[in-house]
């Protein structure tokens, strides 16, 4: 079997072949950047966005849509955003043969799209808060290189926008989301931290950006998705307005909450292996695979009993597939490893004459199954999986970050390293060229590592206002 590039020393060569062992998506779709969902990739996808939607919903979210075309008389009334986002929007300027009065763009993020509305629908103190998300396609006319999940030129989007009263209210809203990521994250075993970006990376219109980062090694870091605080900066070009309850006419402070197929990457990227993907069962297309042996005697037992037990597991409420095509168990065991299925059961002919099952973990551990007792123990060895995957998961987490004392340290970095800094952007830009990557920002909550209290800014020695900051290279 071939083995695939090494994660830690070339990262971006064995991400692709991940991705493309795991069957998830296919990249021969003749726009680049546009990539097909396949059956496989659409199960993952479908699996992740039920986790997102439990957990927002659970904080008082509701589903809506709006269209994808944007005009562009309202998409450039806010003038921070459009100068973030003009060299990225595709352009329809043709309606069948007639040019189109107002060209109209397609959605890059929906801000210009949903505010029109949200000023109609808001009138009263009583119409807040305002919480509402959508799931659609978004388009960003990529540059750079593309890469499946974590670039791409029509992203799977999830997006909350929210209205609320204050701006006590919007940060309080943006502490709610905050704690719906966390249980997010906890389901998909991916460790991230909160980190509020510094004033020149923010989000183009927002009054400040928390964006959620993960390190995948090597000082690298992937930015899963981002929480804004817009304070008024967006009611006002839109007129978003209501009555308070003394009659008097008010701005509403908004705030957006948006994440993006970059999950599904960063799940592939941070838990994936040697072997290929690993999928947390939360969202694993398939939880287990059944795979039944015959051999020279065996007759129709082991597939007999390997149709028995997935019909029990799928019954059961578990995602399972019976792969019993004419393939040597050897190459099935291979695709469903690089497939990342959570746990594998043989049946050979012994199985099969003491009713039991051979189980092997993505992760490695095996052991035998009881199919007297099979849902019980399908359902301890899936949650065994999922343990150890977070174990390793946080292992690796705890591992890349580290403190750098100084500007010089910082060159050749293979951590995320944690720096002093006193919140200068000319100490911030001296950080990044120490690093050849960003100023990540300063984490929200604690840090990842021990450290103690910051003294003198790495940059200009300053001990006024010193806070510990983040600097890696986000991919
Ligand atoms: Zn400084």
């Amino acid at each position: 079997m071939p083995e695939l590039p090494d994660k830690r020393t070339a990262f971006m060569d064995w991400y692709l072949a991940v991705v493309d062992g795991a069957g998830v998506t296919d990249k021969r779709y003749p726009v680049k950047g546009m990539n097909v969902w396949t059956p496989y990739g659409f199960r993952a996808r479908r699996n992740l966005d039920a986790v997102l939607v439990r957990e927002i919903e659970a904080t008082g979210s509701e589903a809506v849509e709006f269209p994808t075309l944007i005009p562009a008389t309202e998409f450039e009334k806010e003038k921070e955003h459009i100068k973030g986002f003009d060299a990225q929007v595709y352009w329809v300027t043709r309606g069948g043969l007639s040019e189109l009065d107002i060209p109209l763009v397609l959605r890059p993020t929906s801000e210009t799209a949903i505010y029109p509305i949200f000023s109609v629908w808001i009138r009263s103190h009583r119409d807040l808060p305002l919480n509402v998300y959508q799931i659609v396609n978004t388009f960003r006319y990529e540059t750079k290189t593309t890469r499946p999940f974590l670039r791409v030129r029509e992203i799977h989007f999830f997006e909350e926008h929210t209205c609320q009263a204050n701006e006590a209210h919007a940060t309080e809203r943006v502490r709610s989301n905050l704690g719906a990521f966390r249980k997010m994250a906890d389901a998909f075993a991916l460790p991230f931290l909160p980190v509020r970006r510094p004033e020149w990376d923010k989000f183009p219109g927002a009054y400040y950006t928390i964006a959620l980062d993960a390190p995948i090694g090597e000082a690298r870091t992937l930015q899963l998705g981002s929480i804004h605080h817009y304070r008024e900066n967006f009611a006002r070009p839109y007129g978003i307005r209501y009555e308070a309850a003394d009659g008097s006419q008010q701005y509403v402070h908004q705030t957006t909450f948006g994440l993006s197929e970059r999950l599904l990457g960063a799940i592939l990227a941070v838990h994936g292996d040697a072997k290929g993907a690993v999928f947390p069962t939360a969202i694993a297309p398939y939880q287990v695979v059944v795979i039944p042996i015959p051999g020279p005697d065996a007759g129709d037992g082991p597939l007999r009993t390997a149709e028995e037990i997935a019909g029990r597991l799928a019954r059961h409420g578990l995602r399972v597939h019976l792969d019993a095509g004419d393939e040597r168990p050897g190459a099935k065991y291979y695709r469903w490893e690089q497939a990342g299925v959570p746990l594998r059961l043989e049946v050979g002919r012994r199985e099969a004459e003491s009713r039991t099952a051979t189980s092997a973990s993505r992760l490695g551990a095996k052991g035998r199954v009881t199919i007297d007792r099979l849902e019980h123990e399908v359902a301890e060895r899936l949650a065994e999986f999922d343990r150890a995957l977070a174990e390793r998961a946080a292992a690796g987490f705890a591992a890349a970050f580290s403190l750098a004392g100084s500007i010089a340290e910082l060159a050749g970095s293979t951590t995320v390293r944690v720096v002093a800094w006193c919140g200068s952007e000319a100490c911030g830009h001296q950080i990044e060229a120490g690093i050849d990557g960003a100023l990540l920002g300063v984490p929200e909550g604690p840090l990842p590592i021990e450290v103690g209290s910051p003294g003198a800014c790495v940059a200009c020695g300053s001990t006024t206002a010193v806070r510990w900051a983040l600097a890696g290279r986000p991919l």
